[in-house]
């Protein structure tokens, strides 16, 4: 890990002269779904990724985007200083030593939030963990608009806390499986959840609004909703499919879609999608909700991060539910039968962002 020390970055020459050309950078990017929607809207976009080949996925180096590395770390920063005022910077720190699956070896909890330091993945967390904080405080510093993703009871929000006391954040969990659009029965539930820090994005945020409003659908059988990411082992236990993990990760377009729009301060087209292929499919008996708590289960908290330390991260003996897996079939829990609401739907073809677009198509360099 590279030296860190904010004021010198923010003082020196390459923070004083740098060109401020760049609308959106995806840190940790996979497929660079955010990035992508900016693109196609005409603005200035960058991946950056250890997987997507640069230095060779990737090694030390000019061109290395391993976050975790010396020369990953300094390019990031250069970066992330390139970024235009009000720009957005969006990360997604690989979660897996975080959150439920494989809990039981990162043995990470309240009292020890950083883990078994002898394990490597958690060590690889850890030091992800420490590059996307130092980020963080330097896209605050250079007035970005920024955003971190993870799953909604990550030990990163824990460690995350300290470094963003006093900034005023919000905070929104949507649905995979709401910007899905694989037919209703195959897709992944997985909730993320997005932190958004600073004055601006606060409001901005809160236009991300999808949850599942997935029916149950016969399949092999029997009715489901979506592909299990766990599902039960020969002996009853829980068990990650590393395959669906890995797929689930990924945003879908359309979510990337409603991260840029809430950026622009636009609503985005999660929702009355869900309602058009609700009807179209057989239905079993579901328990359906006042408007009321259609509202209550959209609502995004807002919130001094001081709070935030009320929240409880997933720990090995939690419910998974709503941390990494569908919610079975036959639930009657209010969250997994909210009615899709009633929204325009919003193509986002013609926006008119806080950014004109800059009049050639887009960036060459950064894909
Ligand atoms: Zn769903």
């Amino acid at each position: 890990m590279a030296t860190f020390g904010l004021a010198d970055i923010l003082g020196s020459d390459e923070a004083k002269t740098a060109s401020r050309h760049i609308d959106v950078v995806e840190l940790w990017s996979g497929c660079f779904s955010v990035g992508r929607a900016a693109l196609a809207r005409g603005f200035t976009a960058v991946p950056f990724d250890k997987y997507r080949i640069p230095g060779t996925t990737d090694v030390e180096g000019e061109f290395c985007e391993d976050l975790v590395t010396q020369s990953g770390f300094s390019k990031a920063v250069s970066t992330v200083l390139a970024v235009r005022p009000n720009g957005l910077l969006v990360m997604a720190p690989t979660c897996s030593s975080f959150g439920f699956p494989n809990s039981s070896r990162c043995k990470r909890t309240h009292d020890n939030p950083w883990g078994d330091m002898s394990y490597d993945k958690v060590q690889q967390g850890n030091k992800e963990f420490q590059a996307c904080e130092r980020l963080t405080l330097l896209g605050i510093a250079r007035g970005l608009f920024v955003v971190l993703e993870n799953p909604p009871r990550s030990w990163l929000w824990t460690l995350m806390n300290p470094a963003l006391d006093g900034y005023e954040v919000s905070e929104v969990t949507v649905h995979r499986c709401a910007y899905d659009d694989t037919a209703p029965g195959e897709r992944f539930y997985k909730p993320y959840k997005f932190l958004a820090v600073s004055t601006q994005a606060v409001e901005k945020i809160q236009h991300l609004c999808g949850r599942c409003t997935c029916p149950s659908v016969l399949r092999n059988g029997h009715l489901q909703k979506h592909i299990r990411l766990m599902p039960d082992n020969a002996k009853g236990k829980k068990c990650g499919r590393p395959d669906r993990l890995g797929a689930a990760a990924a945003y879908p377009p359309r979510l990337g879609e409603a991260l840029l729009l809430a950026w622009l301060d636009r609503p985005s087209s999660a929702l009355q999608n869900e309602a058009s292929q609700v009807s179209q499919v057989s239905l079993v008996s579901r328990c359906r909700v006042s408007a009321s708590q259609v509202s209550e289960a959209s609502q995004v908290s807002r919130r001094r991060v001081s709070e935030a330390s009320q929240v409880s991260p997933v720990s090995e003996v939690d419910d998974v539910s709503e941390e990494s897996e569908c919610p079975p079939s036959d639930s009657g829990d209010a969250a997994d039968a909210i009615e899709p609401a009633s929204e325009p739907s919003i193509d986002g073809s013609a926006d008119e962002g806080p950014f004109e677009p800059p009049a050639e198509a887009v960036d060459d360099d950064s894909n």
